[in-house]
């Protein structure tokens, strides 16, 4: 797979050329009027408008709706130089976002120009995700390239996501490198934690939040916190690391919070932080019903996993986010803060800030907007494809 690989080309419907043209990176099947030669699957390809003229150049495959995964929109090769170099720039740019930083997302796929490819760093060992045809088959390519620009020793995969049923593939996990020990240690914003990458949900530990977890540097000092949703306590130890008085970390699972517990006591915190396993809906309509409960929490965080993974269950989605902001602030004290987040991709950000100010009018308080973020810059959004932005993230002080 080295030299020039363009193996045919794909000729898009009339009308359907604009997406394409204005660098949104997916063709999705139903817009293909003719394919030239005989390209297969994981082969690059010229995408040409009806009328034949040049747009750009992708990898294909046929058994996926997104028929068409862009990689550039300039008449150059796609080689191996051209993964190399797409790899480069993405590791260039979190040098530029985060000097020295040793834990976090290498490459987020479109964000990075490497659709289909996700690779997260924990200091000198990378996870990687292949979800897609196109990247899996480069894999060979892919592995020791990165590695060696991040100076990595070890590598290991967590292709053992559903959305590669779509693809036409197989999940998959395992050593990529030699074996080595699957708990690895990470420091984020100068706290420390241990992340699993063999048993550890997605690669292990979730980095989108990195930017957001500092955020909360200056709202902890001498406050009582809830963290719901804690999993291995990220915001748990940052909520203590920052000065709060006390920490309850909620989960439902219990090997999520074994590693809370380990985590809060790398970093001395074990004193300050409790830890509660319990469904959180559970958990929190109980409290907001007892009387001692409302109105004592000083800060409560809800980082719940995405509750929709389809368009069609959006609803019900929302009506659980309603629900748990709405209780979380039954629990804040007047001043306090709720620090709310979510990762539905289906939930936009307008969408989820309406949801929020809704709970909060049903709560019958008024919040000043301390933060309104996103997801961190290691995992980039492009302009123009929505598709590439899914984490909301509002800290919300009681006024
Ligand atoms: N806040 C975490 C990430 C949360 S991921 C961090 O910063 O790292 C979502 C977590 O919610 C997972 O650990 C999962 O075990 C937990 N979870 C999912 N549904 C739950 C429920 N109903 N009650 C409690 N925890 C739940």
């Amino acid at each position: 797979m080295t030299g020039h690989t363009v193996r045919g080309a794909i000729k898009l419907r009339r009308g359907r050329e604009a997406r394409a043209r204005a660098g949104h990176p997916w063709v999705y099947a139903g817009e293909i009027e003719e394919v030239v030669g005989d390209p297969i699957g994981g082969d690059v390809v010229d995408v040409l408008s009806s009328s034949g003229a040049f747009i750009g150049r992708g990898y294909v495959n046929f058994k996926s709706q997104i028929a068409i995964r862009m990689l550039t929109w300039r008449d150059e090769p796609v080689d191996d130089q051209w993964f190399v170099r797409t790899l480069s720039k993405a590791v260039e740019h979190r040098r530029l976002i985060a000097p020295g930083c040793r834990a976090m997302r290498l490459v987020h796929s479109e964000g990075d120009g490497l659709p289909g490819l996700i690779v997260d760093a924990y200091d000198d060992c990378l996870v990687f995700q292949f979800l897609t045809l196109g990247m899996d088959l480069r894999r060979a390519l892919l592995v020791p390239a990165l590695m060696q620009l991040w100076g990595a020793k070890h590598a290991y995969e967590r292709s053992d996501v559903r959305s590669r049923e779509y693809e036409g593939l197989e999940q998959r996990a395992g050593f990529l490198s030699q074996p080595f020990d699957v708990n690895r240690s990470i420091v984020e914003n100068g706290f420390r934690f241990m992340v699993d990458v063999e048993r550890g949900q997605k690669t292990g530990h979730f980095l989108d939040q990195r930017e957001n977890r500092a955020s909360l540097a200056g709202y902890c000092e001498g406050r009582k916190v809830l963290d719901c949703f804690s999993y291995t306590g990220a915001f748990a130890v940052h909520a203590a690391g920052y000065g709060a008085a006390r920490v309850t970390a909620v989960d439902i699972s219990a090997s999520a919070l074994e590693q809370a517990r380990r985590n809060a006591a790398l970093n001395g915190f074990d004193d300050r932080v409790q830890l509660v396993e319990a469904n959180v809906f559970d958990y929190l309509r109980e409290k907001a019903s007892s009387p001692e409960a409302r109105g004592s929490y000083d800060m409560v965080i809800l980082d719940p996993p995405a509750f929709t993974k389809t368009r069609h269950a959006t609803e019900s989605a929302l009506r659980g986010y309603k629900e748990i902001n709405l209780r979380a602030a039954h629990l804040l004290a007047d001043g306090g803060i709720l620090v709310t987040s979510s990762c539905s991709h289906h939930v936009d950000d307008y969408t989820f800030v309406q949801v929020v100010e809704s709970a909060l009018k049903d709560a019958g308080r008024r919040a000043r907007v301390l933060e309104h973020r996103g997801q961190g810059r290691d995992h980039p959004v492009l302009a123009g494809v929505p598709e590439t932005s899914y984490l909301k993230f509002l800290v919300l002080q009681m006024v």
